[in-house]
């Protein structure tokens, strides 16, 4: 089946400022006009799913149908390998209430030292991005990437958000914390395409995003 193009105005489903600010950088050569769901005062649904897809879905229907236009959303986070793809898909949740990303980070390295993580191979980790735009109707287009790396420590750098300052993505030598945005998550032919929200969304963009004018 073919895939649903995306035109006209979209709902940026997140009340994430960190990927709010990187959802729009990625769209913003594709001419659409982009407004937010915190700009849009929607309440955040309950991220009930099992799996990044399945929560990427819920933000996305719940987006288009409170506003009856597609909506965009992405469900992201860290699965560290020797902690059993932990935080997974509660990786926002680790943060605690007042979302503090270095309580979560410390919480990451603890857990790791408990099993005795020091080496650097045994430090495994990848970010998934489940990225999903859903329409008023109940069509929804899903894409889903992972980038990998090593979890360092201590935290290095003070860019990004979340889990950045952890993360050493495999073949670089900066955190994506050290990376300037561009650098972290610019697509082809300017940036590399390097986040695995970026890859995520090189998918979607190839599917259902008229190609940027040069
Ligand atoms: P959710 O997708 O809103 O449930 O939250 C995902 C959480 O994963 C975010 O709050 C971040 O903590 C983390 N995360 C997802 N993507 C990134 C990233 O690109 N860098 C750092 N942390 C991320």
């Amino acid at each position: 089946m073919p895939h649903r193009q995306i035109a006209g105005r979209l709902v940026i489903a997140t009340h994430n400022p960190g990927k709010l600010a990187e959802m729009r950088d990625l769209l913003a050569p594709f001419g659409i006009d982009a407004v937010s769901a915190g700009e849009l005062g929607l309440p955040e649904p309950d991220e009930t799913g099992t799996t990044f897809r399945a929560n990427a879905r819920i933000k996305a229907d719940a987006a288009a149908k409170a506003t009856g236009l597609p909506a965009f959303a992405d469900d992201s986070g860290l699965a560290v390998d020797a902690l059993d793809g932990k935080p997974g898909i509660h990786s926002a949740r680790w943060a605690g209430p007042d979302k503090d990303f270095r309580l979560a980070m410390n919480e990451v390295q603890t857990q790791l030292m408990k099993v005795g993580a020091k080496a650097p191979e045994k430090r495994r980790a990848h970010f998934v991005s489940a990225l999903c735009v859903a329409w008023p109707d109940g069509h929804g287009e899903e894409f889903e990437a992972q980038v990998h790396g090593i979890v360092v420590w201590p935290p290095r750098g003070t860019l990004g958000f979340g889990y950045d300052p952890l993360f050493l993505p495999d073949g670089q030598s900066r955190t994506f914390g050290e990376m300037p945005s561009e650098e972290k998550h610019g697509l082809p032919p300017r940036g590399k395409g390097l986040s695995h929200r970026a890859r995520a969304f090189i998918m979607l963009a190839e599917a259902c995003l008229q190609k940027p004018r040069p």
